[in-house]
């Protein structure tokens, strides 16, 4: 039976579902594997129990002030110390800003294998993940050793929650030392409140937009749907919107399963960041508008009389 370390991440008092999810990429890995979930943070231990409800055998708490907000070089002195400690024969984390920071460093200290932004796994040892930005996949292997796994948000289907799981959660004690970064505060800068790259609709604009003040009619569409709300690089240099919503190549990379461009031409860039959304709709007026190339749906018109139409129609259902 092998070991398999989950690493959960925190945000806003609860976890990222990316957790869950690892959780169940770990299980795919080997069935009968021993999950053990990690979580890190100030004060963690009161919502650890959730790893076990979701597929994890016991979950171990490293919890300090110093690790209130994620710092590289904090979390890296915690993770060394448990992955010593627990020896497990893989480690699956979500591929966020922290899983793309951290992973590499990790990987290079231990001297393991990495395999970042898997989408699907197939066997023991097999992940699947894109290049060229989302134009192709590829398979790859780790053939030996601890394998390091970081996986895309929304590709892999968390177990469902089984409130009757039991499992030990176990308080570890690691003294972070020598730190020469310490975060005073942080901004959140999100529109709607839900977190772009785990956000299963996204309402996503475009300089069709026009302005700041127009650009947030797909506020007004995002909350009526639940969605978070994302952006071309183009709106974003117009500045309509803060370059936190940029999607793309040099943006975020988002798999929701639903996607509704609008006023955005679908440059290679900003599809790169989206492509493998489930379902892609597209607003624009230009019938020859690249997005409606790898759009499922498209409407053909002005987004200025189509979105406040959308919204009112969702409204009512
Ligand atoms: P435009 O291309 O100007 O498209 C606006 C669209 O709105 C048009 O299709 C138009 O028909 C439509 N429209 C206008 N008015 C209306 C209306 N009233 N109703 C309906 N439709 C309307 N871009 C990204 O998005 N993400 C990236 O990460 C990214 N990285 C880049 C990296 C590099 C190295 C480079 C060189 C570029 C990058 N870009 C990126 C920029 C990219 O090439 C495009 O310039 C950008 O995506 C265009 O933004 P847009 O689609 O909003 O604007």
């Amino acid at each position: 039976m092998s070991k398999q370390l989950v690493i959960g991440e925190v945000s806003d008092g609860g976890f990222r579902n990316v957790s869950f999810e690892a959780i169940a990429a770990a299980k795919q890995l080997d069935e009968s594997a021993e999950v053990v979930g990690v979580v890190i943070g100030e004060s963690v231990a009161s919502i650890a129990e959730e790893m076990v409800k979701y597929g994890a055998d016991r979950v171990i708490t490293v919890e300090s002030d110093k690790l209130k907000e994620y710092t590289p070089e904090a979390y890296s002195q915690v993770l060394m110390e448990v992955i010593e400690k627990e020896s497990p024969e893989g480690i699956v984390m979500g591929h966020t800003y922290i899983g793309r920071d951290i992973a590499p460093k990790l990987a290079s200290k231990l001297g393991s294998g990495l395999v970042s932004d898997v989408t699907a796994i197939e066997g023991s040892s097999q992940f699947i993940r894109p290049i060229y930005s989302g134009k192709a996949f590829e398979k790859v292997e780790i053939e030996e050793g601890l394998q390091f796994i970081t996986i895309r948000p929304n590709n892999i289907p968390a177990l469902e929650k089984d409130e009757g799981r039991n499992g030990n959660v176990e308080a570890l004690d690691v003294e972070v030392k020598d730190l020469q970064m310490i975060i005073k505060d942080v901004v959140k800068n999100t529109t709607s409140g839900v977190d772009l790259s785990e956000a299963s609709i996204i309402v996503s604009g475009g300089r069709g937009l026009k302005s700041m003040e127009n650009f947030k009619i797909l506020d007004e569409l995002a909350e009526v749907l639940g969605a978070a709300v994302g952006a071309s690089r183009g709106a974003c240099d117009a500045e309509y919107c803060d370059y936190a919503l940029q999607i793309g190549q040099t943006g975020k990379v988002v798999t929701p399963d639903l996607y509704i461009a609008v006023g955005l031409s679908g440059a290679i860039q900003h599809v790169a960041g989206m492509s493998n959304s489930k379902v892609i709709v597209a607003i624009n007026k230009d019938p020859e508008a690249e997005i409606f190339q790898i759009a499922d749906y498209g409407i053909v018109g002005d987004l200025f009389d189509i979105v406040p139409k959308l919204t009112e129609e969702f409204r009512k259902a």
